[in-house]
């Protein structure tokens, strides 16, 4: 079985105070269930790098988890700007968003940094979430799943079977992200197939199996029940809903009785 997994990107929001608070206050909402939660699923938050010791203390006691929106390939040295996977380390940060769309189309991140970024958050024994998605343009002239296999071939090429256990995969459809426009269970289950059938191709069927895919793309708790109710979604990558603890608590809860 695998466990699904809710990951909320907070992007450019929280300081730590307020970061701090949000934690508070989903605490509040999921503690009392945590060996439910545990029993199938996970929960991750990624706070902006300077939040993310705030969060950390917050956290203590806790199941959720942490994780970081992206990471340097180099563990240090002459990267103005950049964060080092042994720096996220040192405050239990355990996951990383490698290859997100705003990365991708804002900080014009390629492939072949993304790949870069991926081996070495696997080198460091981080697991990434690969995000890869397709813009409109592109799903209307009938480009999706090549773009989304492309992007996922780049990132699967630095990702060594022997060392990619816990690799997720997020598909982000660009035009559903902030849009309020989610893409429906159906469009996104046919990505997640075709996604589900290039990790069986590339880690062999056991550990392919394996890898958890997570839906990204405006989702709220009104339209997370029919996501995750698809055979290849095993969770979601979660933004703007990520930030009210109350909707993130019910996205959490997805599926549960
Ligand atoms: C995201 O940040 O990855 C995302 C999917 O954002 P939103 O949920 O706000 O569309």
């Amino acid at each position: 079985m695998r466990k699904k997994l809710f990951a909320g990107n907070w992007k450019m929001n929280l300081t730590p105070l307020e970061g701090r608070t949000l934690i508070a206050a989903l605490r509040a909402q999921l503690d009392r269930d945590s060996a439910a939660l545990a029993a199938d699923r996970e929960v991750l938050v990624a706070p902006p790098f300077v939040t993310i010791p705030a969060v950390s203390q917050a956290l203590a006691g806790s199941s959720i988890l942490l994780g970081a929106q992206n990471v340097h390939f180099e563990s240090k040295g002459a990267f103005t700007g950049e964060v080092s996977a042994p720096m996220l380390k040192c405050f239990g940060v355990t996951h990383v968003i490698i290859g997100h769309s705003e990365r991708r189309h804002i900080f014009k991140e390629d492939d072949d940094l993304i790949a870069k970024r991926l081996a070495g958050a696997i080198a460091h024994q981080m697991t990434p979430i690969l995000c890869v998605g397709e813009t409109l343009e592109q799903r209307q002239q009938g480009e999706t799943m090549r773009v989304v296999l492309a992007q996922l071939q780049a990132g699967l090429a630095a990702a060594p079977t022997e060392r990619s256990a816990h690799l997720v995969v997020a598909y982000e459809p660009v035009w559903a992200i902030g849009t309020g426009h989610t893409a429906t269970p159906q469009q996104a289950q046919e990505v997640h197939a075709a996604i589900r059938v290039a990790l069986r191709d590339h880690f062999g069927k056991e550990q392919g199996d394996r890898v958890r895919i997570l839906y990204g793309g405006s989702v709220t708790p009104d339209n997370i029940d029919s996501l995750i109710a698809q055979p290849d979604i095993d969770g979601a990558l979660v933004g703007g809903a990520s930030l009210k603890a109350e909707s993130f608590a019910r996205i959490v809860r997805a599926g549960m009785a």
